[in-house]
């Protein structure tokens, strides 16, 4: 079968994705987005996003990514639906297989296909997130001003979502499914110190209460099984994130959590293949960090295709 060889495909539609889509379709490489699972990203699942600059009443996460697309979309970007399911990076032009789809060839490809954040898996979660349930504490903290909220987990996150929160709200527990804390030293004890931080030790969530909104948690005890419910307009979600790579395992150097190792900027170990946002960013993972890194790979796809590396 004959495939289609474009010069450009990028996986992904977030901010990463869609500012690669941006630029690149602006320097007439008629970029192709594989949109992925959740097209628009993880902003699709908050609500309102206030430290996007240029929006300074603040905008809706759906209709942010819908301005993003727009955009890519006004300057010749194409859209498929689905994920891609396999990539053939040995060869040139590249390979990549996409559900539902034929098989698509590219001189070069943008990885960016985020990172999602790890949820307990509770009954509601999706009708609940962004209602009272978040797992972004930097997008979402501000509207618990003056409330008493829950934080799950136990790692470095869960101490810096909490402490942030403190900002916010009166009162920031801290639920841990064990006694002692994964966080590194210094941020443990910054959370300790802090004089709104309290500790649910050997405690998970085991259900998530309301229809509409966030209203309250069922709780259980690991030690002895016993099983209460707790009241609460606000519960954060801090038990790692999850980045999208699994179809480049092999191709691609990873970290130890399966973030893609970059060598130099976007570039990958593969010339010709560029990662850009969550998926290579544990650290920051903004959305204007992601829209950075979208940049930066498109101008770097742009230059490898300028410089012929990439024809077979
Ligand atoms: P993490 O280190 O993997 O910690 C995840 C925490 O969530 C653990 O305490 C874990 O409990 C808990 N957890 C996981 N699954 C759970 C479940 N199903 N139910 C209940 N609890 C669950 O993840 P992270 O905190 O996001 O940190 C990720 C990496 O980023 C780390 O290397 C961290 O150092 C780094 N980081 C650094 C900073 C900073 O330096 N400013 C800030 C954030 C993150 P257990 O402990 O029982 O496994």
């Amino acid at each position: 079968m004959t495939e289609v060889v474009r010069d450009l495909i990028i996986l992904g539609s977030g901010p990463a994705g869609l500012t690669a889509a941006l630029y690149a379709s602006r320097a007439s490489l008629r970029p192709l987005v594989v949109e992925g699972r959740q097209p628009g990203g993880q902003l699709t699942i908050t609500t309102e996003v206030e430290n996007y600059p240029g929006f300074p009443e603040g905008i809706q996460g759906p209709e942010l990514m819908v301005r993003f697309k727009e955009q890519a979309a006004r300057f010749g970007t194409e859209f498929i639906p689905g994920n891609a399911s396999s990539v053939d990076l040995s060869r040139r032009p590249f390979r990549v297989g996409v559900e539902g789809a034929e098989p698509l060839g590219c001189r070069a490809l943008i990885i960016a296909t985020g990172a999602s954040a790890m949820t307990l898996g509770l009954a509601g979660e999706d009708r609940l997130m962004g209602h009272g349930l978040s797992a972004c504490a930097t997008c979402d903290g501000f509207f618990f001003k003056g409330r008493e909220v829950l934080v799950v987990g136990g790692g470095d996150s869960a101490m810096e979502e909490g402490t942030f929160l403190t900002r916010f709200a009166t009162r920031v527990t801290i639920i841990h499914r064990r006694d002692r804390l994964r966080a590194s030293r210094i941020m443990q004890e910054r959370a300790r110190r802090n004089p709104r931080m309290g500790f649910l030790w050997n405690t998970e969530v085991t259900a998530l209460l309301g229809e509409e909104r966030l209203t309250g948690v069922r709780l259980r005890d690991v030690t002895n099984g016993r099983e209460r419910e707790e009241s609460t307009g606000g519960l954060f979600y801090a038990i790692g994130h999850r980045p999208n790579t699994a179809v480049f395992r092999g191709w691609l150097d990873m970290d130890e959590k399966g973030y893609l190792v970059v060598e130099d900027s976007t570039r990958t170990r593969v010339p010709g293949v560029f990662a850009a946002g969550d998926v290579r960013d544990a650290r920051y993972r903004q959305a204007v960090s992601a829209a950075g890194l979208g940049c930066m790979a498109a101008l770097d796809a742009e230059r490898f295709l300028e410089s012929g590396e990439g024809s077979p």
